[in-house]
C-alpha cells in the first residue's frame, strides 16, 4: 500500500516518533476510540472462515469473506451486519478458499477495495488456480480484482485500533495476522484457533519453496507468545481468552506432527475430504476412488506420506469418517453430517 491510501477511515498506519498519534489517521496512538461496538464476528460452519466486521463510524473493514459456495448467505450477512454503514475495505489474512471466496461478490456490490497480503499478490493477479491451491484441493474460487496490498510490519486502523500486520508462516507461507497492542487483540486466521491450528500444507505438499513449513508454525506461534494478548479472533471458532492454554495445545500438536508426520497427513486428508464433502453435497460411493485419485491432494498425500494406493486410501478413509461419525451414506451417497 502506498501513503495515498490513508485516508481518515481505512488508511494504513503510522505512529508519529513520539508515538503519541497516527500520521495516518491522525487520532491518538495507543488508545483506542471509544465505540460501543467496535468489531462484531461472524462465525459459521465448516465451509466458511469467520468474517470480522469493524467499524470506523459509517465505514467498515471486513477480515475475511468465507467460501464462494457460501456466497449468498455473506452477502445477507454482511449486510445485516453493516446495519447501514459501508463497507470500504476488505482485507485477507491469507489466500484460502475459505477466506477469499466472497471478495468478488462484496466488491461487487459494495465497491470497496481488497487489501491482500503482500506475499500472494502475483497469484492473485494472475488468479493462478495451482498457487492458489484451488485445484490441487478441488476447490473453487471467484477472481476478484485487489487493489493494494499490505505487507508485514505495516499498520492498519479498523474499528477505531490500530493493528500491525505480522507475517505468520507455516499453515500458509505467506499468510498474515492482525495485532493490536493497544487492545491486547489478535486476528489470526488459521494460525491459531482455541485448539490447534490450520493443516500445515507446505508439509504435506513437499513444497520445496516452503522451507519446513513447521519450523516456521512453530516461530509463528512463538511470535505470538511474545505479543503479550488478552483475546483471539481466530480464522475458525469463537474468539478466546486463555492464549497460553491455547498456545501449549498448538505446540503439543506441533510436537506430535513433527514425531509422526503420518498423524498430519491423516488429518489433513480427512478434514480437506470433508470440505469438499460439504461444498460437493455428497458423493456416489462408487465414485469415491476415481474421485481420490483425481485430486491430486488426496492422490499424492496418501501415496507419498501414508504409502497408500487409492484402494487402500480410500477404504482408509471411509473407514475413519464413519467412525468419527462424520460421514453417513444413503441410497449409494456418501452424506457429510455436519452443517456446511
Ligand atoms: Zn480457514
Ligand atoms: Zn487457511
Amino acid at each position: 500500500m502506498t501513503s495515498d491510501a490513508d485516508t481518515l477511515c481505512v488508511g494504513i498506519c503510522l505512529p508519529d516518533e513520539d508515538e503519541t498519534y497516527c500520521i495516518g489517521c491522525g487520532r491518538p496512538w495507543g488508545s483506542p476510540t471509544p465505540d460501543t461496538q467496535r468489531y462484531q464476528v461472524i462465525e459459521r460452519g465448516w465451509l466458511s472462515s469467520n468474517s470480522i466486521l469493524l467499524f470506523d463510524g459509517d465505514a467498515a473493514t471486513l477480515v475475511d469473506t468465507g467460501y464462494v459456495g457460501d456466497v449468498e448467505q455473506t452477502l445477507k450477512l454482511i449486510k445485516s451486519t453493516l446495519a447501514g454503514r459501508q463497507l470500504v475495505r476488505i482485507v485477507n489474512t491469507h489466500s484460502h478458499s475459505d477466506h477469499i471466496g466472497g471478495n468478488a461478490a462484496l466488491q461487487r456490490a459494495y465497491g470497496c477495495r481488497i487489501d491482500i497480503p503482500a506475499g500472494i499478490e502475483t497469484h492473485i493477479t494472475h488468479w493462478d488456480e495451482q498457487a492458489l491451491f484451488l485445484t490441487p484441493s478441488d476447490q473453487r474460487g471467484e477472481r476478484f480484482r485487489h487493489d493494494g496490498v499490505v505487507r508485514p510490519g505495516e499498520w492498519l486502523r479498523m474499528g477505531g485500533m490500530h493493528w500491525q500486520a505480522l507475517a505468520a508462516p507455516g499453515h500458509d507461507r505467506d499468510a498474515l495476522v492482525f495485532h493490536s497492542p493497544e487492545a491486547r487483540l489478535l486476528i489470526s486466521g488459521d494460525a491459531l484457533w482455541e485448539d490447534g491450528f490450520g493443516i500445515i500444507f507446505g508439509e504435506l505438499l513437499g513444497d520445496s519453496n516452503s522451507g519446513g513449513a513447521l519450523e516456521a508454525q512453530r516461530q509463528t506461534l512463538d511470535m505470538i507468545a511474545r505479543l503479550g494478548i488478552d483475546t483471539v479472533i481466530p480464522g475458525h471458532g469463537k474468539p478466546f481468552g486463555n492464549v497460553p492454554a491455547a498456545l501449549d495445545r498448538a505446540n503439543q500438536r506441533l510436537a506430535a506432527f513433527s514425531a509422526d508426520p503420518a498423524r498430519m497427513a491423516r488429518n489433513g486428508i480427512k478434514a480437506c475430504f470433508i470440505f469438499n464433502l460439504l461444498d460437493m453435497q455428497g458423493l456416489p460411493l462408487a465414485e469415491l476412488e476415481s474421485y481420490l485419485a483425481r485430486v491430486p491432494f488426496f492422490r499424492d498425500v496418501g501415496a507419498q506420506h501414508l504409502g497408500m494406493d487409492i484402494p487402500a486410501l480410500a477404504t482408509w478413509l471411509l473407514t475413519e469418517l464413519k467412525k468419527a461419525g462424520a460421514v453417513a451414506e444413503r441410497d449409494g451417497r456418501l452424506l457429510p453430517t455436519m452443517a456446511a
